[in-house]
């Protein structure tokens, strides 16, 4: 039962609203600007409204007060009645319960006190009108100096026009694409957002989980694939809002998209409740969506989907764009670009295993940015003075980047396929809203290492995980078995099963003491960090900087009792490289902002990637959660 006690008297002379609130289990959001007061009161069924005239003497106050307190659907899949169908209702999910009920009151008063005098003077600021959120998924921090001198297209424009983040990290531990996209959306650490990994084994759903799967929804069937199995995809598990709902909570008329090749990164740079978001199937070789997002695909969506354009790639082979060979070595480049790369095998019309090569190659890029083109003419992004939004996800520096490594000619044309790209991109955009009205930032998820052979041949320490370190690994869990006995003691990884702990009566202290005394031996181990040192090491005072990024990544319910950290260069894989360390090849990422009538230049100050979406909303003069973990860097932007 939540009760909601609006004063009106206080309304009429300050413009303040007083609220009690209960329950305290309530997820406020000023969505819409009408001319009158509108307060949806609730009580476990459908709305009731209640409406009041305007207090015109005193000014007009324009805002509709939208109160969600359950999802639009339960787990269970029940619709909500009160709320099916109301697109002007945010979604409650279960952070709501952290929220205050000052903030709403700051919220309301700050929005009161701009209906009556900050207007005027914010129309006349140059706002723009789409915000581009772009992600180059394995976007390591070199890349952009280091291929500057072959760029041509869409980052050359960046540069040259935007300010550089020349030493912009991720403040998290768990460097992988679900973190990242989180941080860079939500302005939260992994430990706040829930992102704390791809997947994780989930303490309160006792089971493993996939970070943005959701069996309360379904993939929508394109027309002629073959309809799948199993939940669809939504951001239910992020635990917080994003950059989208903040600037839809400040203008219910702006628009948020994002298209991604990943399911997971399209889903998290839409936040909550994006209009829509499309990723890459690899059985259909179309962009889906889920019923999260819409009943069925609109019908600009259909059309894209009956031209199966992903059919045009096949046949294609992969070789280089054309590069001097005396900037090779600047680029520090390892061997020539002079390679042919069939996509998919012996096949005679596109299957399966040729939308995968698809996805794992450059050519991904065109094809999400053909679709991204006839999404902002079907939904008119940037047409109109309300602030638009459109996350574009780029996967293909990331599958390319794990096979051939960051020094490889195949990263180095990924890279200049896509600024060539972008450029097309910049040009559609600038001819259709004017490029003065689109605000842009750049950065990515995380790094990667160097490639074992790159480090031997440079001198740099790594290497690949070796048969010395899987003995270790064994001979300590054989020891730990032989001192606690056989049991179930995990639930999966390094996650403890605490009924096990329980039953057997033992301390999780001497558990962990114990594994950490026995991996300390393996070769290849840093360090394993525990539960315990991680939640105290939370609760205050001096912190390691290597244990707060594991703090910054960590969630109870969520993360493992122990994190093994590899020695630095280490590559827990059998071939090619990979992420997912707090060193900093795969901390440092690029960042860039492009802001219309800002300054351009370069900042090496240390940035974290959580301070972006707070910057792009003080950029537009909007308001972010009071909680958000990022920083507003935009003194460092605005001219
Ligand atoms: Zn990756």
């Amino acid at each position: 039962m939540l009760e909601i006690a609006v004063e009106k008297s206080a309304v009429m002379e300050t413009g303040e609203l007083v609220f009690e609130d209960q329950t305290r289990r309530i997820l406020p959001y000023v969505l819409k600007e009408i001319n009158e007061l509108s307060v949806l009161h609730l009580n476990g069924g459908p709305p009731q409204e209640y409406r009041s005239a305007a207090p015109r003497s005193s000014g007009t106050i324009k805002f509709l007060l939208c109160v969600c307190t359950n999802r639009l659907k339960d787990r269970t899949g029940t619709s909500n009645p009160g709320f099916a169908g109301r697109r002007d209702c945010i979604l409650a999910s279960d952070w709501c319960k952290f929220q205050r009920i000052m903030h709403l009151r700051r919220l309301i008063l700050a929005l009161t006190a701009l209906s009556f005098t900050g207007q005027n003077a914010r129309s006349q600021e140059a706002t723009p009108r789409l915000v581009l959120l772009l992600t180059v998924d394995q976007g390591r921090g070199d890349y952009l100096e280091r291929f500057q001198p072959s760029f041509e297209g869409g980052f050359k424009m960046l540069l040259d026009g935007g300010v550089l983040f020349t030493d912009a990290h991720h403040f998290h531990a768990s460097t992988v694409t679900a973190a990242g996209h989180a941080s860079l959306s939500t302005g939260r650490y992994p430990a706040h957002s829930g992102m704390v990994g791809n997947e994780w084994y989930d303490r309160t759903d006792g089971k493993h989980v996939y970070c943005v799967e959701d069996g309360t929804t379904q993939i929508l069937t394109p027309a002629g694939a073959k309809p799948r199995s199993g939940g669809g995809r939504s951001p239910a598990r992020l635990l917080t809002t994003g950059l989208g709902d903040w600037i839809q909570a400040n203008d219910p008329d702006s628009k948020v998209f994002s298209i991604g090749a990943k399911d997971r990164s399209a889903v998290l740079m839409g936040g909550q409740n994006a209009h829509g978001a499309f990723w890459f199937d690899t059985r259909s070789g179309q962009w889906v969506t889920s019923t999260h997002y819409a009943a069925e695909y609109s019908a600009w969506v259909r059309e894209f989907h009956r031209e199966r354009f992903a059919d045009d790639y096949f046949g294609h082979s992969w070789t280089p764009l054309a590069v001097p060979h005396a900037l090779l070595g600047e680029m520090e480049i390892v061997g020539t670009p002079d390679f042919t790369h069939t996509l998919g095998r012996a096949d005679f019309y596109p299957t399966r295993r040729f939308y995968s090569a698809l996805y794992n190659s450059p050519f991904i890029e065109p094809y999400l940015l053909d679709f991204a083109k006839k999404l902002v003419v079907a939904h008119e992004l940037g047409a109109d003075e309300s602030v638009d939004v459109l996350a574009l996800s780029f996967a293909s520096v990331d599958t390319v980047g794990h096979t051939y490594g960051p020094n490889s000619p195949e990263v180095l044309d990924t890279m200049l396929r896509l600024d060539r790209e972008l450029g097309e991109l910049f040009d559609f955009l600038d001819e259709r809203i004017g490029l003065a009205n689109v605000a842009i930032s750049l950065s990515a998820d995380h790094g990667v290492a160097s490639l074992p052979e790159y480090q031997s041949s440079h001198s740099l320490p790594g290497g690949f995980l070796s048969a010395a370190d899987y003995a270790c690994f064994q001979s300590a869990g054989r020891a730990f078995q032989e001192k606690f006995g056989k049991d179930d003691w995990f639930h999966e990884g390094l996650y403890f099963n605490d009924e096990t702990l329980k039953r057997r009566d033992v301390e999780r202290s001497s558990l962990e003491s114990m594994i950490v005394k026995e991996l300390a031996r393996c070769p290849s181990i840093q360090r394993v960090w525990t539960r315990t040192e991680i939640e105290s090491a939370s609760a205050g005072g001096w912190l390691d900087k290597t244990l707060e990024l594991y703090v910054h990544s960590f969630h109870p319910e969520r993360s493992p009792d122990l994190y093994v950290q590899y020695k630095e260069g280490i590559i827990g894989r059998v071939r090619g490289t990979t992420h997912g360390s707090p060193y900093r090849y795969d901390t440092h990422v690029m960042a860039l902002v492009h802001w219309p009538g800002a300054r351009q230049g370069t900042v090496d100050e240390r940035v974290n990637t959580v301070d972006l979406p707070v910057t792009i909303a003080s950029l537009l003069g909007i308001d972010f959660p009071d909680d958000v973990d990022g920083v507003d860097r935009s003194a460092l932007i605005r001219d």
